[in-house]
């Protein structure tokens, strides 16, 4: 069984350093006026992020625009997310993933929005070792063009055959994530999902997950809602 976690506001919080980058990056390729706050984030993939910032400020969308301005990012990025309390853990995480790993019975993932270089920077900002998820699937990892993130469970089922030899079947997986992206990328795969307050959405925004906790602190609750709803048939 695979548990495929999101990164943003539901494994970390980075203080919104990432649209703080975003904004910088924007501000030295395009000047003063480039405004981050133009586009939503929330759920989103990092490549659909930046091509709507540049469309918004009239700017080519293509390869090398979008690859600079991903550079640009970075390096803000990088620089912002290590000051100090800028990124930790959301509440029980670091519980949680240990007693994942130590119940044994299922395999660690991460799907994102990120790209693996930010995405891995933020993690290890926050203190959490990104290779201890042997299946990750990355917001630049749709086959498909545009993007999707409705496209990156299939990544995930991809990635476990090719590292484990085995198939996993969609209701093996359970995705977690604070936004209805997370829920309905999940949906689309027929994979389990547990939605998680962390974030800005609450039960109310989230009807289709399969189960919803303010924060995932309370750490046997969480495992066993967890087990029993992996052992349960599709509904
Ligand atoms: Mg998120």
């Amino acid at each position: 069984m695979l548990i495929l976690f999101d990164v943003d506001a539901t494994l970390i919080t980075t203080s919104r350093t990432g649209i703080q980058a975003m904004g910088l990056a924007g501000r030295a390729a395009f000047g003063d006026t480039f405004d981050e706050h133009r586009v939503e984030y929330a759920g989103r993939l990092d490549p659909l992020i930046i091509a709507d910032l540049l469309s918004a400020h009239a700017q080519p969308v293509s390869p090398e625009t979008v690859e600079a301005f991903r550079a640009g990012y970075r390096d803000h990025l990088s620089r912002l997310v290590v000051e100090p309390g800028m990124a930790r853990p959301c509440p029980g995480i670091v519980e949680l993933l240990d007693a994942i790993e130590t119940d044994g019975g299922f395999t660690l993932g991460l799907l994102t929005g990120n790209y693996p270089d930010t995405g891995a920077i933020k993690l290890r900002a926050a203190g959490i070792d990104p290779d201890r998820f042997p299946i990750t699937v990355w917001g630049c990892d749709s086959p498909h063009d545009p993007p999707a993130r409705e496209h990156l469970p299939a990544v995930g089922f991809t990635r476990f055959r090719e590292r484990f030899g085995r198939e996993v079947s969609p209701e093996q997986v359970l995705i977690v994530g604070d936004t209805p992206h997370d829920v309905s990328c999940a949906r689309a795969h027929g994979c389990r999902v547990l939605a998680v307050g962390t974030g800005s959405f609450g039960t109310e925004h989230m009807p289709d997950a399969d189960g919803f906790f303010d924060d995932l602190s309370r750490t046997e609750e969480v495992l066993d809602w967890i087990r029993t709803t992996l052992a349960q048939p599709l509904r």
